[in-house]
């Protein structure tokens, strides 16, 4: 066991730190079990990638990867997820995944192995099915972190808004004795940092690996299509080439993404913003591939940062050195996925002393250098 967890330690004595899917799905895995962790957010619940993500699920896209039984679990739980707090709650579904090739010029007949949907009707064509329902699906990612974080709420934890700018330690082992919110300190005996890109800033605080952010930008169309999400590979005038992703959702919206953007991580959430020229690009790149998301109206603009690790893979467990601090972040282009999977393993980790079900060797900290700010 990481640090002598107290089965009568008492409300509010874990604090989870960031209420994106990773945290909000600590929290509701630990009131589960009937735990009353305490949630801060400097914002709001997916305020950040969790409430701007595509959200989009893939049972077995990580095989013969470290992740592979992470997304395997994860995945048969968003299903679990849905029956028990409702398919329409999460904005969960499961969904067809097709490749295409696009261009803005030229015959691209070469290039095609299946008819189009009908809905794709521009220059483009369909190559390969690469995900039918049973192992492709999605969540709208907002809704599934709220409902998890109004859930655990429901249940018994409080969220709390505010910065956590520090955290307090005692005794000779260096163990978590408090998480500093807005200067104020908070008793506490377990922390549990799910900070996104954010986590660098907890370099501060404590010797952890790098995470970086890689920010992208997305939007949102109104146009009633089909469950079939589309990953194209698409050549422009000038001859580039890119990737763009188009997740129809239910309701008469469709999510497009793939415009990778520069620039610094700002410390408020509310202050990541796209470029307009990125969404314009997004939008007529989206075009090029069906008149209807030509002739669509765009009902959003979005950016956000994944959260990476130096070798591609999450971090998932006790931070060597700081009895009672745990760390859930890294998960990329895969945090929605992967969230409940990983909020299910932390709390046995909190609660058992291990990860009960799943080995969360792939994920230990140790297995990277760590560094302080
Ligand atoms: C364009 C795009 C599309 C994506 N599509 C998918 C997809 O289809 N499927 C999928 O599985 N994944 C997808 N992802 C990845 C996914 O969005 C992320 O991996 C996931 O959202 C990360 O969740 P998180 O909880 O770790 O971090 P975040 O969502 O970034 O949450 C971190 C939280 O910490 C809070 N915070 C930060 N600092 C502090 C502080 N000091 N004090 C208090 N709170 C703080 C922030 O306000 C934020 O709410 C996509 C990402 C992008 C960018």
């Amino acid at each position: 066991m990481a640090r002598g967890y107290d089965p009568a330690m008492g409300p509010g004595r874990i604090v989870i730190c960031g209420a994106g899917a990773i945290g909000a799905s600590v929290a509701w895995f630990l009131t589960r079990r009937g735990e009353r962790p305490v949630i801060v957010d400097r914002a709001h619940p997916a305020a950040a990638a969790s409430g701007r993500a595509a959200g989009f699920l893939a049972s077995d896209w990580s095989a013969g990867t470290p992740l592979d039984a992470l997304s395997r679990a994860s995945f048969a739980l968003h299903r679990e997820l849905a029956d028990e707090l409702g398919a329409e709650r999460l904005g969960y579904r499961p969904m067809q995944a097709l490749m295409t090739a696009a261009a803005d010029e030229g015959d691209l007949e070469r290039y095609r192995r299946l008819p189009n949907p009908d809905w794709l009707d521009g220059n483009v064509v369909a190559h390969e099915d690469i995900g039918g329902i049973a192992t492709t699906a999605q969540v709208d990612p907002l809704r599934f972190t709220t409902s998890l974080v109004g859930s655990a709420v429901d249940r018994g934890a409080e969220l709390v808004t505010g910065v956590v700018d520090g955290l307090a330690f005692e005794g000779p082992g260096g163990a978590v004795s408090g998480v500093s919110i807005d200067g104020a300190l908070r008793p506490a005996d377990i922390v549990v940092l799910a900070l996104g890109p954010w986590t660098s800033r907890a370099q501060r605080w404590l010797a952890l690996p790098q995470v970086f952010g890689t920010k992208s930008a997305s939007i949102v169309l109104g146009a009633e299509l089909p469950a079939q999400a589309v990953f194209s590979e698409f050549v422009g005038r000038d001859r580039q080439r890119s990737t763009i992703e188009m997740y129809p959702r239910s309701g008469g919206l469709v999510y497009v993404a793939g415009h990778p953007e520069h620039g610094s991580l700002p410390d408020d959430p509310g202050e990541i913003v796209p470029s307009d020229a990125a969404c314009e690009e997004l939008h007529r790149v989206a075009g090029v591939h069906a008149s209807a998301l030509r002739d669509a109206a765009i009902v959003a603009r979005s950016a956000c940062y994944r959260p990476l690790t130096v070798d591609g893979v999450p971090l998932i467990g006790p931070v060597p050195g700081a009895p009672g601090a745990f760390l859930a972040t890294g998960h990329a282009s895969w945090g929605i996925l992967n969230a409940p999977a990983t909020g299910r393993m932390v709390a046995e980790m909190i609660l058992d002393g291990s990860s009960q079900s799943l080995d969360a060797t792939p994920f230990a900290l140790e297995r990277l250098p760590a560094g302080r700010i």
